[in-house]
């Protein structure tokens, strides 16, 4: 369990100040130009030391994408890009920082422009968080007129400006190559890889696209030394965690946690456990709308880390966990995300477009029981020609939690078909 000291976001309720005198207050803004003085290389170092991996996803190391970008300059300027689009279903935790405790990104994206030579970052936050959007252009205001950032910033000789856009609310701007588009001015068609952005990336410029939450923790890793963070958690999944808890529990809540706290813990400790107890959990979501679901006897076990969840064949995602419980109907909680995704396709690859219509129509009539037991095999095999098949990784995230759902709940569908052609309405979809 984390203790309170150890907590970076001090003001993740909005309880306290969160303006620059607060956040001040709260040890913020302290010794920033110091830690610029150390120069790139070092500040690198030490984030590939804490052992930080990004946390908006992937949980790709930070310190090594920050070590991507050119040492000497080609004549481009180079730029931070903070993905705040956070638009994965389930996650809510960018928000509680942006709002309450936006100094610790502000602060963040200073450090983090600087150690990869940029003199601007833009922020792009998706279109629906309008008062997050507010409370985040005010605390860069605050920086600004402090002389945090702009020219000179903090005194250390260097030019940093930072740049709020906000986007129009399409899930699909997440990805950061469509964030990119975007930002650009044009439709949020994620890009071909390579060329990676830290290559050719905004403007065709070397650029690093990194979510709020691993920007917003780099200053408080600096001022307590890169061992500490590396010291929480399992090795390789190092550091303190937003974990944004929803669905059948008694208190959803979002919470920093160390990473890797067995799964019970976090439900029991911060929500208030599963509703009606934990023997009436059914299954969870650990890591946002795209990542394979775990049953029950998983859960028992579950740590809530990278590592663990992949070796179970899900997922930490962005750690926004989904909790179900047994008065759910599973096929059509899952067949409301394949609604979600064909919405949200882009359309620009046929695996993709296609396959998240087919998907979703076939999972239609699982829903109702209409459709032979054969077609579930069918469904995934559709999964399995979406998944790694497409420009970006939509596709998977389509596909994932489908197969989630055949693997540990196939007998539930079964019986719905089951159901259906013997008028056996108990097995039937909730309506
Ligand atoms: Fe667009 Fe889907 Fe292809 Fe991604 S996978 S580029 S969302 S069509």
């Amino acid at each position: 369990m984390l203790k309170d000291q150890d907590r970076i976001f001090t003001n993740l309720y909005g309880m306290h100040d969160r303006s620059l005198a607060g956040a001040r207050k709260r040890g913020h803004w302290d010794g920033t130009a110091g830690f610029l003085a150390q120069g790139r290389d070092w500040l690198v170092e030490q984030v590939k030391a804490s052992g930080l991996r990004g946390r908006g996803g992937a949980g790709f190391p930070t310190g090594l994408k920050w070590s991507f970008m050119p040492k000497q300059s080609d004549g481009r300027p180079c730029y931070l890009v903070i993905n705040a689009d956070e638009s994965e279903p389930g996650t809510c935790k960018d928000r509680e920082i942006m709002r309450h405790d936006p100094h610790t990104l502000i602060e963040g994206a200073l450090i983090a422009a600087f150690a990869m030579g940029a003199n601007a970052a833009y922020i792009y936050i998706r279109g629906e968080y309008i008062r997050e959007r507010e409370a985040l252009q005010a605390a860069i205001d605050e920086a600004y007129d402090a002389g945090l950032i702009g020219k000179n910033a903090c005194k250390s000789g260097y030019d940093f400006d930072l740049y709020l856009h906000h986007g129009a609310g399409a899930y699909i701007c997440g990805e950061e190559t469509a964030l990119l588009e975007s930002l650009e001015g044009k439709k949020g068609m994620p890009r071909m890889k390579p060329p990676f952005p830290a290559g050719s990336g905004l403007y065709g410029c070397p650029t690093t696209v990194n979510n709020v939450e691993s920007i917003a923790v780099v200053p408080t890793i600096l001022r307590r030394g890169a061992s500490w963070f590396a010291g929480i958690g399992r090795p390789n999944n190092a550091g303190t965690k937003l974990f944004a808890i929803s669905g059948h529990v008694n208190n959803p809540c979002v919470v920093e946690e160390a990473m890797s706290i067995p799964l019970r813990e976090l439900l029991e400790r911060h929500c208030g456990g599963v509703r009606g107890g934990w023997g009436n959990l059914k299954a969870v979501i650990p890591g946002g709308s795209s990542v394979p679901m775990l049953n029950a006897a998983q859960c028992d076990e579950a740590l809530m880390d990278f590592d663990w969840l992949r070796e179970q064949r899900s997922g930490l995602g962005t750690a926004a966990v989904i909790v179900m419980d047994q008065s759910t109907d599973i096929i059509k909680a899952i067949w409301r995300l394949s609604k979600f995704y064909k919405h949200e396709s882009c359309g620009q690859c046929t695996p993709c477009r296609e396959g998240t219509g087919w998907m979703m129509r076939i999972m239609d009539r699982l829903v109702r029981g209409e459709a032979e037991i054969e077609e579930i095999d069918m469904l995934m095999s559709v999964t399995k020609q979406v998944e790694g098949h497409t420009i970006c990784a939509l596709g998977d995230a389509a596909a994932w939690p489908i197969q989630g759902l055949i693997r540990q709940f196939r007998d539930e569908i079964e019986d719905r078909i089951k159901a259906r052609k013997t008028g056996r309405t108990g097995a039937m979809a909730a309506e």
